[in-house]
């Protein structure tokens, strides 16, 4: 049986997480893998002026074994100068509760849950114990799987240990079929979260969307679109040589030349506009003539289904769904909306048709 939703009552980012300049930025390399390497980014991603916190993996999660697996606890003293040196906020992996322990006693100030831990209740809720009664920030990516209620299970189980600087991490799911992105955005579930949740902050992570750099613009300015409260972009000081996600990383100056092309649009409540509230009327009309469409058509529908039961006929009827199909699609396109689109609404309305028309013969 589903859980009912929980109230998450999450710290407001600012608290925790001050930008030093808006958009929020994190950045820092996928993995930590010298000292040099971590000192070196740091001091340019410093120059920039837009960063608010640095990130460095230190145990890495591979596919496979053998590939880098991270420095581990050496690498948490390089980035403990980092904060020594240019006050950054350091934020890291964290996988198993002896990784929470070291990065506690190391002073790490914000923990994050990789991809392939959210996908584990097991281990999350080992993590979660780990944390009871201590006050530290937890950023939650979502889980390689699109699966809103695992990723919102996540972020429930560190909550219901007295976690609440709260953060969800949008960083793209695994899909079988190939994309043009490393992990699909479907950037749908980030925005049913946020509407479940609206004063828990999201923070976009193009880097482990995108898996190659020509693509981290165009899903950091869709991010800020969608009012996601900062972005996590891993930059690197020599991106083609980097132990691991090589493809995806930029140097520190790479990033400073996407945050500054960005165009970042206001909050609605920033932003009273006349014009909109025009439009927005408009649609609460058109939407309301929808429902009753829809209505009066179910009423329909459900006569249809006592005659076919009456009549002894089968409830689909390829032949008629196929015109229908061909018909509509025909009319929507001339009227300016897409085959998708169309599409995907009429196998809505066929799937719910064939539902209700199956109980009530039934
Ligand atoms: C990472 O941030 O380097 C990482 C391993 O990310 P993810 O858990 O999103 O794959
Ligand atoms: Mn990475």
């Amino acid at each position: 049986m589903e859980a009912p939703a929980r109230q998450i009552k999450a710290k407001n980012i600012e608290s925790w997480l001050p930008a030093i300049h808006k958009p929020l930025i994190i950045s820092g390399p996928c993995s930590a893998e010298s000292r040099e390497q971590v000192l070196d980014t740091a001091a340019r991603l410093h120059t920039t002026g837009l960063i608010s916190a640095f990130r460095g993996g230190v145990w890495k999660p591979r596919t496979r074994p053998g590939a880098f697996e991270g420095h581990g606890e050496r690498a948490l003293e390089w980035l403990k100068e980092v904060n020594d040196l240019y006050g950054f906020p350091i934020t890291v992996e964290v996988a198993t509760p002896r990784h929470v322990e070291a990065c506690m006693k190391a002073g790490v100030h914000i923990l994050w849950i990789g991809a392939r831990t959210s996908v584990n209740p097991f281990s999350v809720q080992e993590l979660a114990e780990s944390l009871k009664g201590v006050d530290i920030p937890v950023m939650v990516k979502n889980p390689l799987n699109p699966d809103l209620g695992l990723w919102i299970g996540v972020i429930e189980r560190f909550y219901m240990n007295g976690i609440t600087k709260l953060a969800a991490i949008h960083r793209g799911f695994n899909t079988y079929e190939k994309s043009r992105y490393r992990n699909e955005p479907l950037w749908n579930i980030p925005i049913d979260l946020k509407s479940n949740f609206p004063d828990l902050p999201i923070i976009c992570d193009p880097s482990h969307i995108a898996g190659e750099r020509s693509l981290l613009q165009e899903i950091a300015q869709q991010a800020l679109l969608l009012d996601m409260s900062g972005l996590m972009i891993e930059a690197h000081f020599n991106p083609e040589k980097a132990f691991t996600d090589a493809a995806q990383q930029i140097t520190p100056e790479e990033l400073a030349l996407l945050i500054n092309k960005l165009k970042i649009p206001t909050a609605a409540d920033e932003n009273p506009c006349k014009e909109l509230e025009i439009l927005r009327k408009r649609i609460d009309e058109f939407d309301h003539q929808l429902i009753n469409t829809l209505s009066k058509r179910t009423q329909i529908v459900k006569e249809i289904a006592l005659l076919k039961s009456d009549c002894k006929m089968t409830i689909l009827q390829v032949k008629r769904w196929n015109q229908i199909i061909e018909t509509r699609m025909q009319e929507g396109v001339e009227k300016g909306l897409s085959e998708k689109f169309i599409r995907d609404l009429l196998d809505l309305i066929h799937k719910e048709s064939i539902e209700l028309q199956s109980k009530i013969i039934k």
